[in-house]
């Protein structure tokens, strides 16, 4: 239905106006009865619903209804499948509209700076590029449902520690590099409803009340159409958050801050105009959630359960297979160990804490496909509450392994490890864990490690570890999926969307995080995950983009459709890839692009595209990557704009980051020319670079030289000395030639230099 929104406007009184600016309590926007605007209500998110009929909190400690319980963001990531983000997006928009829910509040689009951040099981990758496509996709496909997505945390949230009060300090390049773009692209492709701003502050201004990011990036430039919600308790200066572009406070304000609005406007401190374009975004949000609604709505909980398996499959990542190890056989003798076998991890802690409808157990998963003569031995193998070894449970699980065929050890961090609200203190798992694997690995050949945790672990026995299944946090149906991919029912086809170090001290922040007091520098600027990994040469304990298949893939005929472009043109990049093993599989293909020479500091490489494909044994399918501008720009903080540098570039198409198995290269001519104002202290290398003013100042050197030469004596310009000469001369200010010239260059000549320059 079509309302006039700005009639509702010019009959909402101020106090009306300012109310809607807040919640009506923990979960639900007002509304105005006089008016017909109706309350919705709001609910977490990102990987399945949170909605509370009772007690309520942020922290995830009171019930909810039952919902499906999806695999969280880190898993997702790894799927790098955009349509199979997009279907789990769907399912909870279906949810969401079963239960009244109008907005999903998710999903997280931060960067994972460290992996010591707390919440990074609800984060996608440390790459931006990656991280904006598995969150557009989630987006489309919950908004698809007629329900809306709030993307979150802006920006720069990438620690738990001090959340709510530290200061990221992050330059300008950076911060469009890597953790605006990891924002960007999802904002610009989905339109989220809501974004919702984060609790830190960033450069000195809280992220509610930041302008620059709320109006100037959001709004302005990327166009968002939506709203700004703070994030829950996030809102500082009511007043100057509504006057940086964040409409709408959560929770409830309890009517204090209504009432400051309310005076702001009195006082003529804040301008009645910009609460109006407040409270239309909100009304606009209000009735397209109406609009949309569809009462009957209800969901299928058998068929999202079987869609969280399908998923949890494709989320997994296979980190090490020795001797075919994996898949298992059936029909063998099996010692299943760990406590994570029973009672699986599967979701994180805090905000997105969920009642799942039902939770498959991987140990009875297994029983039910290990095969009719099959033996299935169980071993709690450690504690979960506590990291010191139990001996009886440690000798019960040796035992068991020891009359076993193979051991599956099911292992990865205990719930108080990983949570919303505090960071990892190191990369370890609990010690008894790690002791548990290296005693079974002593008396059984055939160990496969299966890791149920959110995040990166260091694994200190790896080398005596047949085969390690990285599961993440993989939701409800995770027991399930596990089974499925152990016996070869699904063939893994996850990668790495982080670099697992080999220890926590490789990590680029490891030096900055998490700041001291309530500051955090994000001193290795770009340098994030693999962009510091592979330029500084660090090897990783498995890299970004990694993850091994039951199948091998073989890729051929690179190709490029044009071999030199301007920065304004698009290439298409084409590649074949055939499965050459006898197993169907899944292989997804990593572009990326390196900048050959560079005047800017530039990762060795970046990620600018990649595709899922699904091949049967024998078959080969052919690519098509796009790219454009920005796959080959880095942020120009002169120009305030991407800006390519002309030159070569190369196309590597990879298995991961780190195995790449093709590459051609082009030529990209720039179509922008940076200029810089000459000024008396401009070095002359910074004019020889600029093709337009390098033969003014050729000259200029020229006829210096030769004037220094004739006064030198002809030793002093031997062999190779005009080189060393013109190599020193390289970092001269241009004022130095007028002291240096002894009086042929003067002054008032380099006054007329600085003019002819500044025209060129
Ligand atoms: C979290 C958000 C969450 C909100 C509501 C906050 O503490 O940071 O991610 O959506 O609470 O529960």
């Amino acid at each position: 239905m079509k309302r006039d929104i700005q009639a509702l406007l010019a009959e909402m009184t101020l106090e009306e106006k300012a109310g809607m600016c807040s919640g009506l309590d923990f979960w639900r926007l007002k509304g105005v009865e006089r008016l017909g605007i109706p309350s919705i209500m709001v609910t977490d998110g990102p990987h399945g619903l949170r909605k509370q009929q009772g007690g309520t909190d942020h922290l995830g400690i009171f019930e909810s209804v039952p919902a499906t319980c999806f695999p969280s963001a880190a898993g997702m990531a790894s799927s790098w499948d955009r349509e199979l983000i997009g279907k789990v997006g769907e399912a909870l928009g279906e949810e969401c509209q079963a239960e009244n829910v109008a907005v999903l509040l998710g999903p997280g689009a931060n960067i994972k700076r460290s992996p010591l951040c707390g919440r990074n099981f609800e984060y996608f990758s440390e790459d931006p590029y990656l991280s904006s496509e598995m969150a557009a996709s989630h987006i489309n496909g919950v908004q698809s449902q007629g329900v809306g997505t709030s993307l979150k945390h802006f920006a720069v949230n990438n620690q738990e520690h001090r959340r709510m009060g530290v200061d990221a300090v992050v330059d300008e390049r950076t911060l469009r590099e890597i953790y605006l773009a990891s924002f960007e692209g999802a904002v610009r492709k989905a339109q989220p409803w809501t974004v919702m701003s984060a609790y830190n502050k960033v450069n000195g201004t809280y992220a509610s009340e930041n302008p620059y990011l709320l109006t100037d990036i959001l709004k302005d430039e990327w166009g968002h159409e939506g709203l700004v919600v703070t994030d829950w308790g996030a809102n500082n200066n009511r007043v100057d958050g509504l006057a940086a572009g964040q409409e709408l406070e959560m929770p409830s304000s309890g009517g204090v801050n209504d009432r400051k609005i309310v005076a702001a406007v009195q006082s003529g401190q804040l301008s009645e105009e910009v609460l109006d374009r407040a409270v239309e975004r909100i009304l606009n949000l209000i009735f397209k959630s109406v609009d949309n609604r569809k009462p009957e709505a209800d969901y299928d909980r058998a068929e999202h359960h079987a869609l969280a398996r399908k998923v949890a499959g494709e989320t997994m990542v296979l980190l090490k297979n020795e001797q075919s190890l994996l898949p298992l056989q059936q029909n063998r003798k099996l010692a299943v160990i760990g406590a994570f076998a029973q009672k699986p991890r599967y979701q994180g802690g805090g905000s997105s804490h969920i009642r799942p409808t039902q939770i498959d157990v991987p140990l009875e998963e297994i029983q039910r496909l290990a095969g009719d003569a099959a033996s299935v031995a169980y071993a709690q193998g450690y504690p979960v509450d506590r990291d010191d070894t139990d001996e009886s449970m440690l000798e019960q699980a040796i035992e068991a392994a020891k009359a076993a065929d193979a051991a599956v050890i099911f292992a990865g961090l205990p719930d108080r490890y990983e949570s919303e609200g505090y960071d990892r203190k190191h990369l370890r798992m609990p010690a008894n864990q790690n002791q548990l694997i290296e005693a079974i690995a002593a008396v059984q050949s055939n160990v496969v490690v299966v890791l149920l945790c959110g995040s990166p672990v260091e694994m200190p026995w790896i080398g005596h570890a047949g085969a390690v299944l990285k599961a993440y946090l993989g939701g409800q149906a995770v027991g399930g999926a596990i089974a499925d991919v152990l016996f070869g029912i699904v063939n893994p086809s996850g990668k790495l969307a982080e670099t697992f170090p080999v220890k926590l001290s490789d990590n680029p922040s490891f030096l900055f995080f998490p700041g001291e007091g309530n500051r955090v520098e994000y001193r290795e600027g770009i340098f994030v995950g693999y962009r510091y990994y592979d330029t500084k040469q660090v090897k990783p304990l498995f890299p970004f983009g990694h993850g091994l298949s039951y199948t091998s893939f073989a890729y051929s005929n690179l190709l490029l459709s044009r071999k030199e472009m301007r920065d304004t043109d698009t290439l298409e990049v084409q590649v074949t890839v055939q499965n050459t093993g006898t197993r169907a599989g899944k292989e997804i293909v990593q572009l990326y692009v390196r900048d050959v020479e560079s005047t800017v500091m530039r990762p060795t490489k970046e990620l600018k595209g990649f595709a899922k494909v699904d091949l049967q044994p024998g078959e080969a399918t052919t690519v098509t990557l796009t790219l454009d501008k920005r796959s080959f720009a880095y942020y120009n903080v002169l120009l305030k704009d991407w800006h390519v540098e002309s030159g070569q570039y190369e196309i590597l198409i990879g298995r991961s980051s780190e195995d790449i198995a093709l590459s051609d290269t082009l030529i990209v001519e720039s179509t922008v020319k940076v200029k810089t104002k000459v000024e008396r202290s401009t070095l002359l290398a910074d004019l020889m670079s600029d093709p337009d003013r390098a033969p003014v100042v050729q000259g200029l050197i020229q006829s210096f030289q030769s004037g220094m030469g004739a006064s030198m004596d002809s030793d002093a310009l031997g062999e190779g000395m005009g080189e060393m000469f013109a190599e020193m001369m390289k970092y001269m200010p241009l004022r130095a030639m007028v002291s240096f010239s002894q009086g042929a260059f003067t002054d008032e000549m380099l006054d007329g230099l600085l003019a002819q320059l500044n025209q060129l």
